[in-house]
């Protein structure tokens, strides 16, 4: 019979699954509050059930091989799926803890979870490392929610402490839309992991038509857009897809994108020396945003071996940054968080391959 990941379900779906279908409340409960890895575990449920669980369902979908930590206190994981295909996730350690001066509590560390959607990727970015090994397949939806499942258990962090989650480790998140979509609602479900919508974003390289999807959906969820460049020359050389869908139709997708009264439609800008992080690009960001409730974020290039592409240098950042944000352009530049770890994604599994 075939067994089934039964992080896969949503609440309601789960609930016209199992009978009596008030136990699915119950199941939710132990994978997600008490991050259960077996149904044994259960204890509330009846022997019968349990044995009809084991039957139809896997509950530990993926199995830990490696973590790298970082000084800045985050961490990379390499997960492998079921079918022996590995991919990451990362835990970013974002604010640290703080005290009050009688030494209590003043606020808890602050998380994001970097996630993967995909085994590879199909879109073949020139400078994205997990787009050299070609694309091998889309992760379920239960496999997307089990890496933030696994991290929250192997650091224990409390089921009812906030993350927040980015689309943006392996994969093209709109590539494998329907997959992404049932995680982002198992992940906001209140008795799972209850991770509001608004405290996720899904990072696209621009499908447009997917986006304007996406968009109709009212998810409630944020939305990351890789830009990279401003003239569609450019930006076709870096990244194939926009023969598809240049930049002018990705612009027209997030202007039609519902986003939320308080938030910005991200975009990313991955900075490459003598590649797109001169000033007449900088200048041309600005009049391609204007109009959008934007904010600019710049990411330096992590080089790998065998890469063309080079860091740009913290000066020529500093530049493109100060000419956006003096004229009201909201940007920030990416700390490089876990560098010391090689975090941008695809490269803890490029560094397993190699050793194998
Ligand atoms: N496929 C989606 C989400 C995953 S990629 C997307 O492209 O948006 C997540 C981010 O990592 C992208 O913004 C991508 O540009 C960035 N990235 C890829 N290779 C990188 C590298 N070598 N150094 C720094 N960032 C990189
Ligand atoms: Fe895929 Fe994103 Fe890498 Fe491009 S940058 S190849 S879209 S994962």
């Amino acid at each position: 019979m075939k067994q089934e990941i039964i992080q896969d379900f949503t609440q309601a779906e789960l609930s016209k699954l199992i009978t009596p279908s008030f136990r699915a409340k119950q199941i939710y409960h132990w994978i997600y509050h008490k991050y259960a890895t077996s149904f044994e575990e259960m204890k509330n449920l009846p022997k019968e059930l349990k044995k009809t669980l084991n039957e139809n369902y896997i509950i530990a979908p993926l199995k830990q091989v490696m973590v790298q930590n970082s000084k800045d206190g985050s961490k990379k994981y390499l997960f492998e799926l079921h079918d022996g295909h590995t991919v990451e996730a990362v835990l970013l350690l974002m604010k640290n803890k703080q005290y009050h001066e009688d030494g209590s509590v003043k606020h808890q560390e602050r998380y994001t979870v970097c996630i993967s959607s995909q085994v590879g990727c199909k879109v073949g970015c020139a400078f994205c490392l997990t787009a050299k090994g070609g694309f091998m397949r889309n992760l379920t939806a239960g496999e997307i929610i089990e890496q933030v499942r696994l991290i929250k258990k192997e650091n224990a962090i409390d089921a009812n402490r906030r993350v927040n989650l980015v689309y943006m480790g392996m994969g093209e998140p709109l590539d494998n839309l329907k997959e992404v979509v049932q995680s982002v609602k198992i992940f906001s479900e209140e008795e799972g992991m209850a991770i509001a919508r608004h405290r996720q974003t899904i990072s696209t390289s621009g499908l447009s038509s997917k986006i304007e999807r996406l968009g109709k959906m009212e998810l409630g969820i944020n939305l990351a857009i890789s830009l990279h460049a401003v003239d569609d020359e450019l930006r076709q050389k870096l990244m194939p897809i926009n023969k598809a869908y240049n930049i002018a139709s990705i612009i027209k997708a997030v202007k039609n994108f519902p986003i939320n009264d308080r938030k910005r439609v991200m975009f990313e800008y991955l900075v490459i020396k003598d590649v797109n992080d001169d000033m007449h690009s900088a200048k041309k960001l600005l009049s391609l945003l204007d109009g959008i409730k934007a904010k600019v974020n710049l990411i330096y290039f992590n080089p790998y071996g065998g890469t063309e592409f080079k860091r740009p240098s913290d000066k020529d950042m500093k530049k493109f940054q100060e000419y956006l944000t003096s004229r009201g352009l909201h940007c920030t530049i990416r700390e490089s968080k876990g560098l010391d770890i090689s975090a941008a994604c695809g490269q803890l599994r490029e560094q397993e391959l190699e050793n194998k």
